[in-house]
């Protein structure tokens, strides 16, 4: 009766995790699992929600009796629900060892502290999968292990720095770092300096020869014009230029 494409899309809990086995009432005939947010249709049969959604996408008939069922008038059955998640159950890492049973409303939780649950190693850049009881023993011996100096000065550990590792040390090492970059830094300053004087230098030289040669220019203009005077005065005379000199 049942569409198998349809019952390993979505589906209720697994019937084996029920510490009794559950009562044929409260099993979705869609997917053979126990109810996961029953619903009940007009013809009171009851289905997982998502079960029962999925199938009226195909055919607006019940599964179980073939009557027509309005998608719109199927009901959540919240008093089903709660006393299914009263339901006592295994742990999911029971295969793991773990050997909890847990009311089903509690399976999260319990998931996020079961210390047989699988979990990825916390520090980055580790692949490693494990189980949470584990994870202290594998952190002693793990490489990507990370963590910060406890005395707080700041620099972040692994197991290999963290046995010759002194907060004195290293906070001095990198005062002393910081303090040759600044001098460094100073010392390349003072060098630019000294360019950019020697520079100026350079071009107030240039500034006084340029200043000078125009000096001899105008000297020679005043010249050329006393001469071209004295020519357009009288024919003869030697040139006075020669006394200026
Ligand atoms: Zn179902
Ligand atoms: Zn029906
Ligand atoms: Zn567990
Ligand atoms: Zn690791
Ligand atoms: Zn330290």
């Amino acid at each position: 009766m049942a569409d198998p494409e349809v019952s390993t899309q979505s589906g209720g809990y697994d019937v084996e995790l029920f510490v009794d086995t559950p009562d044929y009432d409260l099993i979705c005939t869609i997917c053979q699992g126990v109810l996961r947010c029953p619903v009940r249709a007009a013809c009171h049969h009851i289905f997982c929600k998502k079960c029962i959604l999925q199938w009226l996408k195909r055919q607006e008939t019940c599964p179980c009796c073939r009557k027509p069922v309005n998608p719109s008038l199927i009901f959540v059955m919240f008093k089903l629900s709660k006393s299914i998640g009263r339901m006592k159950v295994k742990c999911k890492n029971e295969i793991r060892g773990c050997e909890e049973t847990f009311p089903l409303s509690d399976q999260y939780c319990h998931s996020m502290s079961c210390l047989f649950e699988l979990i990825p190693c916390p520090y980055q850049g580790c692949r490693a999968q494990l189980l949470r009881r584990d994870l202290d023993t594998h952190s002693r011996h793990c490489e990507h292990w990370r963590q910060p100096c406890h005395m707080g000065c700041g620099t972040i550990l692994s197991h290999r720095t963290q046995a010759q590792h002194n907060c004195y040390k290293q906070l001095r090492q990198e005062y002393e770092a910081r303090q040759r970059n600044h001098r460094a830094i100073a010392t390349a300053l003072q060098r630019k300096m000294r360019r950019m004087q020697s520079t100026m230098a350079h071009m107030k030289r240039q500034i006084g020869l340029i200043c000078e040669s125009l000096e001899v220019i105008d000297d020679l203009h005043e010249v050329e014009e006393e001469d071209l005077g004295e020519s357009s005065g009288s024919s003869s005379g030697t040139p006075s230029s020669s006394s200026n000199c």
